[in-house]
């Protein structure tokens, strides 16, 4: 089959013939149809993980998957057309029980620990993690990480919540649809006056351009202005200094995006205002199932970008020069 393949760090994707995969019992195996290009990615290709993730070349990318059941199972069979929920866990730690199997220290995520989405072709380890899905295909891939990611960054949001959005990529913009739909007042910052814009269009109450400096750039522009909720789309160290500084009392900050910044605050602030950390990564099934069926009531919109497989290099350079309003999904042949 054809495949973009990651072979070394800081290196162009490479379009290769490689062998066709083989599922195993239990195993499902997907023609896929469209895998979202993600900037965690990009965090691969690029060498930037720390820590947790550690990354074997060769290694097809692409954790953002919607395909067509080839060989099924039980409960999805030949023909089905299903998004991939892509987090496999171990089924039996603290983690796996709690419905978090991201956290999972055995967790598989396709693309990152084994071969992912920007293939014709991808084997599936569980039929388990599988959302029968109908409509449009290549509209649903987004929902499949960054929507999942999104429903999760805005959990427990409620009505009359004042809330700043912090980045304007593809998890922001879903984000923001399933905030307005919440009736929270949602202020955005961000660098790109294009993203911006559309993040009006979605339903931001007031956008702010910043040249880099997130923080200061927004409380110049919302004087005595604080927040119930910060969400970090961007995590570096411009979206994270002084970002507790923009909360309410009781407020929180919760940090989705990985651009590996450092978070340094001062303890008192956090004491003295009560004030609360999260981080966000990915979600839960039951998340995945609650964002798909906001977009089947026509509650957001997935933004998609379409490019063949083999324009997957220049569709990267897009998403690094955000030149992508919404998810670049990537098509194999
Ligand atoms: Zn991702
Ligand atoms: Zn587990």
């Amino acid at each position: 089959m054809k495949a973009a393949v990651f072979n070394d760090i800081g290196k162009p994707l490479s379009f290769e013939n490689v062998q066709d995969p083989e599922p195993k019992d239990g195993e499902v195996l997907l023609k896929v149809l469209g895998t979202g290009l993600c900037h965690g990615d990009v965090h691969i290709i690029m060498g930037d993980w720390l820590g947790d993730i550690s990354i074997k070349s060769p290694l097809i990318l692409g954790h953002e998957i919607v395909g067509e059941v080839i060989k099924g199972g039980e409960r999805v069979k030949e023909g089905d057309v299903v998004a991939v929920y892509n987090a496999f866990g171990c089924g039996k730690c603290k983690a796996c029980l709690k419905g978090y199997p991201q956290y999972c220290e055995k967790v598989k995520v396709l693309g990152v620990e084994q071969n992912g989405g920007f293939a014709q072709y991808v084997v599936i380890p569980s039929e388990e993690n599988l959302f029968k899905i109908r409509g449009n295909p290549l509209e649903i891939v987004p929902l499949a990480d960054a929507g999942v990611t999104a429903y999760n960054s805005v959990k427990g949001i409620e009505k009359g919540d004042k809330v700043a959005i912090i980045g304007t990529g593809a998890v922001s913009m879903l984000g923001i649809q399933i905030l307005k739909t919440r009736g929270a007042e949602v202020t955005v910052v961000g660098r790109n006056r294009i993203k911006l814009n559309k993040m009006s269009e979605l339903g931001a109450d007031e956008v702010v351009e910043s040249k880099g400096n997130y923080i200061t750039d927004l409380s110049a522009k919302t004087e005595n202005n604080k927040f119930d909720y910060v969400i970090d789309y961007v995590g570096n160290d411009q979206s994270l200094m002084d970002s507790m500084w923009l909360l309410s009392r009781l407020g929180e900050l919760r940090i989705v995006g990985e651009f590996g910044g450092t978070l340094n605050v001062h303890e008192q602030l956090l004491v003295l205002r009560g004030l609360n950390v999260r981080g966000i990564l990915y979600g839960s099934k039951n998340d995945m199932a609650d964002v798909i069926s906001l977009y089947y009531n026509g509650k957001i919109k997935t933004l998609v970008v379409p490019y063949s497989l083999q324009e997957i290099n220049q569709a990267i350079d897009d998403m690094i020069e955000e030149r992508i309003i919404g998810r670049a999904v990537i098509i194999p042949p």
